[in-house]
């Protein structure tokens, strides 16, 4: 069960519910969003900044001013050898933090920064303007050295508070801090042998033999649970999204929530827990089993705002299922039209901020069309007008038609694809009699000008006259293989009707012939 700031039943959009809560706090709000840059970031971890994002801009709608920021968790050490990883390049180098090593294409300045620039590259693009903090600069600044005294200090209290909520035992080594080994440069290896609070340093033993004293800023790292009501502290958070991992009885954010009142002295964050968002057929996204969808990826499929809004129109508390094939094409439809069913106008416009041009072109109907014109923007528009969308923004319907190129090549169902053929397949020749004498009779009848309904009821008037000979679904058949080669394609009238009277009426009649 997820913790839901605001009602569950409520008219209202979720994120403005939030911002609700979090402007009567009565505190400056600061939203705070974060992801350790281990591996790829992937259209999973979306949710976090997007949600954050939409609470930043429903605080904005109600005039007042807040702050935004994304940490990237740089200074959490390398866990283990990834399978994307060159195990004699990283398996020495596990234990080290993502910021102190390098990047696995050497054009980063370390692993973190590898990871990190493409999500940085995939926020300009989806419009999420964010404050980008990097842990290792928070540590090394010297901002979480209050928090690093406190917890030091208070070592048996935090200690105390991990068991009373988690259960475990902590153990009598256990410490809040964890050095990093000048030495070998591991965080995982240490034990904190002693500390001074007036000289802001931590003396240290490590698993490789060494021993010493670090300075607190930037000397190692507070473990992760003390480190994030840290970061509450240091940057003032007072509203954070967090994935359900945290969200747990006894989770890192109830935790937190305690370390932060009783040793810090601060008040927690507003929580919003999030579900995960999974990818059909594959289960919840995640970098470890390999089932991710890149964001990148995923925005050479959809417009941003198509992707912001897939997240926004559900509660976080709800599991989300990314469906790139068929349930794209409703998402996009009722980002780009007004009378789309199901459409959700506050979500629509937490994600649309900026330059976003409607089409008004059903994204099913373009796909079609473009693969009818073979991705020719003229032809496309003349189409378009043809079969009643005039007046279509050029400029809009080329920009989507990228979207739908790709999308046909990657994700759409095997039904939506074809292509027009130059000439006549060879598996034309293989049609029977009754299919030729049909798309004789129908070329023969087909004018200029025809409308899809039109050709339609063509289409059933012919293979009705010919119902003694053959079944109806035999010879619309002949009409997909005549142009496309295959027995399938999309619905017949309306697919003649848009490839013009002049192409149908030669194709069928050489098909006819033979
Ligand atoms: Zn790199
Ligand atoms: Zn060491």
């Amino acid at each position: 069960m997820l913790r839901e700031a605001g009602s569950a039943v409520s008219d209202k959009h979720w994120a403005d519910e939030v911002a609700e809560v979090v402007a009567a706090t009565g505190r400056p709000p600061v939203v705070s969003t974060g992801i350790s840059p281990s591996g790829d970031i992937h259209v999973g971890n979306l949710r976090e900044v997007v949600t954050g994002d939409a609470i930043y801009r429903a605080l904005g709608d109600r005039g007042i001013p807040a702050k935004f920021n994304f940490v990237c968790d740089n200074f959490d050490p390398l866990r283990r050898v990834y399978p994307f990883l060159d195990p004699a390049v990283y398996g020495p180098l596990v234990g080290r933090p993502l910021s102190e090593i390098p990047c696995p294409c050497g054009e980063h300045r370390s692993y973190g920064e590898h990871f990190l620039a493409p999500f940085l590259d995939s926020l300009r693009i989806l419009r999420i303007e964010v404050e980008v903090v990097r842990a290792d600069e928070l540590y090394k600044s010297g901002a979480m050295t209050e928090c690093i005294i406190a917890a030091l200090e208070n070592r048996d209290a935090v200690a105390g508070i991990l068991e009373e909520l988690t259960g475990k035992n902590v153990g009598p080594e256990w410490s809040p801090f964890n050095p990093r080994c000048p030495e070998c440069g591991r965080v995982t290896g240490t034990r904190v042998r002693g500390f001074s609070s007036s000289d802001r340093t931590v003396e240290y033993s490590c698993a490789c033999g060494a021993l010493g004293r670090v300075p607190m800023a930037g000397g190692g790292k507070l473990v992760w649970r003390i480190d994030w009501p840290a970061r509450w502290k240091a940057l003032g958070v007072t509203v954070e999204p967090f994935g359900k991992d945290h969200a747990t009885r006894g989770g890192s954010y109830d935790t937190g929530a305690r370390i932060a009142r009783e040793v810090f002295g601060i008040e927690p964050p507003v929580p919003v827990g999030y579900e995960w968002i999974g990818l059909r057929g594959m289960g919840d996204m995640s970098s470890s089993k390999g089932n991710v969808l890149s964001i990148a990826a995923a925005l050479e499929i959809a417009p941003p705002e198509v992707l912001r809004y897939m997240i926004l129109k559900e509660r976080p508390q709800r599991k989300l299922t990314f469906d790139p094939g068929l349930q794209l094409l409703q998402l996009v439809d009722q980002v780009d039209d007004a009378s789309a069913q199901g459409r959700d106008e506050r979500a629509l416009q937490l994600s649309t901020a900026g330059g976003f041009r409607p089409v008004g072109v059903p994204f099913k109907h373009l796909v079609v069309v473009a693969q009818a014109a073979r991705f020719d923007v003229p032809e496309v528009m003349r189409i378009l007008e043809r079969t009643g969308y005039a007046g279509v923004d050029p400029g809009a319907a080329a920009d989507r038609l990228r979207f739908a190129r790709r999308w046909i090549e990657t994700f759409a169902p095997e039904s939506l694809r074809f292509e027009v053929l130059d000439e006549l397949p060879g598996v034309a020749r293989d049609l029977n009699a009754a299919q030729r004498r049909f798309l004789a009779a129908l070329a023969d009848r087909l004018a200029p000008g025809m409308t899809g309904d039109e050709v339609h009821r063509l289409i059933y008037e012919v293979a009705s006259n010919l119902s003694a000979e053959a079944r109806p679904a035999e010879l619309f058949e002949a009409i997909y293989i005549a142009i496309l080669g295959r027995s399938q394609g999309p619905r017949a009238g309306w697919f003649l009707a848009f490839l013009g009277s002049e192409f149908t009426k030669r194709r069928l009649g050489e098909a006819a012939r033979g």
